[in-house]
């Protein structure tokens, strides 16, 4: 087996876990159990981050941590209807038009019930209806269940977690189309970068961590690195690309297949501004490799920018994969730019040493 394929078993294995934000047991497992055999400790804070560590060789070297988070976008029960369908809320910033149709599971303390999210019929739907989209309030979950009660004894209560049960599909010229490729395949990079590191170490020494609740307020990373004895960090992770039909150049030019991002800031109700030494340091690398990457402004946050303002304030940047159909339940991206990324962050912790500075001036 190549180690490109590894990387791709990796993520599809990642792919198969459900923890939607605030409910990310099952990932802060399966990182751990995935990264345990790599490095020198690792362990779980109380607010759900999970911390590896690797040592390097030099401690007068710059100590890195590489930062994927946990959770993914889904939903949960908000209310039971007393005829037994379920009345549900976001968790995270699912794109509300993609919502009905679709297969979900609730992942009740007894296991997952599949559900599907029903709509009117065609037949008696309105042309006015036919052309907007209900608000989230208006949608419901079909389980089966006849009544509240019904629902209940099945293990679907309010406040029980929901994911899309939608599975990975191969497109032509290997895209791959999945739900939770944010960030899963992040997760696959840094566990697949420790591994790199096993047996050879860097000088560097590297945190690998998986955070929790970025989806809903980058809330995991604003603690993540609190405890730790960091010199700067990278959020791994996804971000929106353009290059379809149905959005302009003008307002996202990223593009699947390209490589990675490197981005200098992130787009979000403003401009705010990432590390210019961390982004500096990811960009020389790539070039220097001659790795394919991109370099911009993302649309959106990552855990970079909640990193930048803890304690003092650690220099932090984004490296990502651009993905199309952001926060659909389909979403698209090439195993290329995975690699491209995974070969960037090596390359770069690879080359760190005393000599790097992360001053500003
Ligand atoms: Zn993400």
């Amino acid at each position: 087996m190549s180690k490109e394929d590894s990387i791709l078993d990796l993520f599809y294995k990642l792919a198969e876990v459900q923890a939607p934000s605030g409910f990310e047991e099952p990932m802060m497992k399966a990182f751990i159990d995935e990264i345990k055999p790599y490095v020198d400790e690792v362990h779980g804070t109380p607010r759900g981050n999970i911390i590896a560590t690797q040592k390097g060789t030099n401690p007068k070297a710059p100590k890195v941590a590489l930062v994927a988070h946990l959770d993914q976008i889904g939903f949960i029960v908000f209310n039971i209807d007393p005829t037994g369908f379920v009345r549900f809320r976001k968790l995270g910033g699912s794109v509300t038009r993609a919502i009905q149709g679709q297969h979900l599971q609730i992942l009740t303390e007894k296991g997952p019930v599949v559900g599907v999210v029903g709509m009117k019929p065609g037949h008696i739907t309105t042309p006015a209806e036919a052309n907007t989209i209900p608000p989230i309030e208006d949608m419901y979950i079909d389980i089966g269940a006849a009544s509240r009660d019904e629902a209940g004894m099945m293990g679907v209560r309010n406040g029980t977690p929901i994911t899309y049960s939608t599975t990975p599909v191969k497109l032509a010229n290997d895209l791959i189309a999945a739900p939770s490729i944010d960030d899963r395949a992040g997760c696959a990079a840094v566990i697949h970068v420790a591994k790199t590191f096993a047996k050879k170490r860097p000088k560097a020494t590297v945190y690998y961590i998986g955070s929790v609740e970025e989806e809903i307020g980058l809330r995991g990373a604003e603690t993540c690195l609190h405890d730790l004895d960091v010199d700067m960090a990278v959020a791994v992770d996804t971000f929106p690309a353009g290059y379809q039909p149905d959005v302009n150049m003008r307002d996202l030019f990223y593009e699947v297949g390209k490589g990675a991002g490197l981005h200098v800031g992130e787009q979000g109700d403003r401009v705010r501004i990432q590390s210019q030494q961390v982004h500096r340091w990811l960009r020389r690398t790539a070039e220097a490799h001659g790795i394919p990457h991109q370099v911009g402004i993302m649309s959106g946050g990552t855990d970079a920018m909640e990193m930048m303002q803890t304690r003092g304030g650690i220099p932090s940047a984004t490296i990502g994969i651009p993905r199309r159909y952001s926060h659909s339940p389909v979403e698209v991206f090439s195993p290329k730019d995975l690699e491209n990324l995974t070969k960037i962050l090596t390359f770069a912790i690879q080359d760190l040493g005393p000599g790097f500075s992360n001053a500003r001036m």
